[in-house]
């Protein structure tokens, strides 16, 4: 199976009819029917390692300040405790291995459903999520990220939903142009990306200002680092979505995929 990041941006993206939207729907139609998602998204932070594991987890509306429509939407995809507990196999044994808190009441955030909702519309493919210990470095989920490529040949996609430059603070709807620092953040991630330059990318608080200001708090970044974890060091990234709209990426990465 594919290894899959998406910028995911405004969680109205899981209702409306855009260029990225329609691009996640064309990505539904065209990679191979994975089995299972494994799912990693910027809204689930927690101290240590949970992964779902309920059989049919719950659409969590985990924003503010949108239109009811939004809050209306059930992604009623099955979890799958099956492979809950083969994540918490890959990472939890072996040398240097984790703790992992399998969470059988933990629902599907937007991270993950406003994505999922215009790829797999019919939400019939199980979907698990894996939460982030966000206060770890780089290096660590990068880390988790290889522990977890086995699951590709498992008939699993990894997916991991966050956006690589994402700073909420500076955004306006107003002044739509890319920032020039959100820019340069982007063409020197890119690069480090097609350059399959891992260990810059992990170390992200090395990168300088710009990247300071990219990831003011690394919760949209990190999913990024386990989707590279999980490539094969041979695969080739094929970049999409590619565009900043003020302070935020929708830049998105994909391994592993046949061409289009
Ligand atoms: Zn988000």
């Amino acid at each position: 199976m594919p290894a899959l990041f998406l910028g995911h941006g405004s969680p109205m993206n899981a209702i409306e009819d855009n260029p990225c939207s329609r691009e996640w729907a064309a990505l539904g139609r065209r990679l191979p029917r994975p089995r299972a998602i494994l799912c990693i998204s910027a809204h689930w932070e927690t101290h240590g390692i949970h992964v779902s594991a309920g059989a049919q987890p719950e659409t969590i509306h985990d924003f503010h300040g949108f239109p009811k429509a939004l809050f209306d939407v059930r992604y009623p995809a099955p979890g799958s405790p099956e492979l809950a507990r083969r994540v918490a196999e890959l990472i939890g044994t072996a040398p240097g291995s984790h703790r992992v808190h399998l969470d059988p009441d933990r629902g599907l955030d937007h991270g993950a459903w406003s994505v999922l909702r215009p790829m797999y519309p019919q939400a019939d493919i199980p979907v698990v999520q894996l939460s982030l210990d966000s206060a770890r470095p780089g290096d660590f989920h990068l880390a988790l990220g290889q522990r977890l490529a086995p699951l590709r040949e498992e008939g699993v996609l990894i997916l991991g939903s966050g956006d690589i430059v994402h700073n909420l603070r500076l955004y306006s709807l107003h002044r739509t142009a890319a920032m020039d620092w959100a820019l340069r953040f982007r063409t020197l991630a890119n690069r480090l990306i097609e350059n399959g330059d891992d260990q810059a990318l992990a170390d992200y608080p090395a990168l300088g200002a710009d990247a300071q200001l990219a990831i003011p708090t690394p919760e949209h970044y990190l999913p990024l680092l386990y989707v590279l974890g999980a490539r094969r060091a041979d695969e080739r990234p094929v970049l999409f979505n590619d565009m900043v709209t003020s302070s935020l990426s929708m830049t998105s990465i994909l391994y592993g995929a046949p061409a289009a």
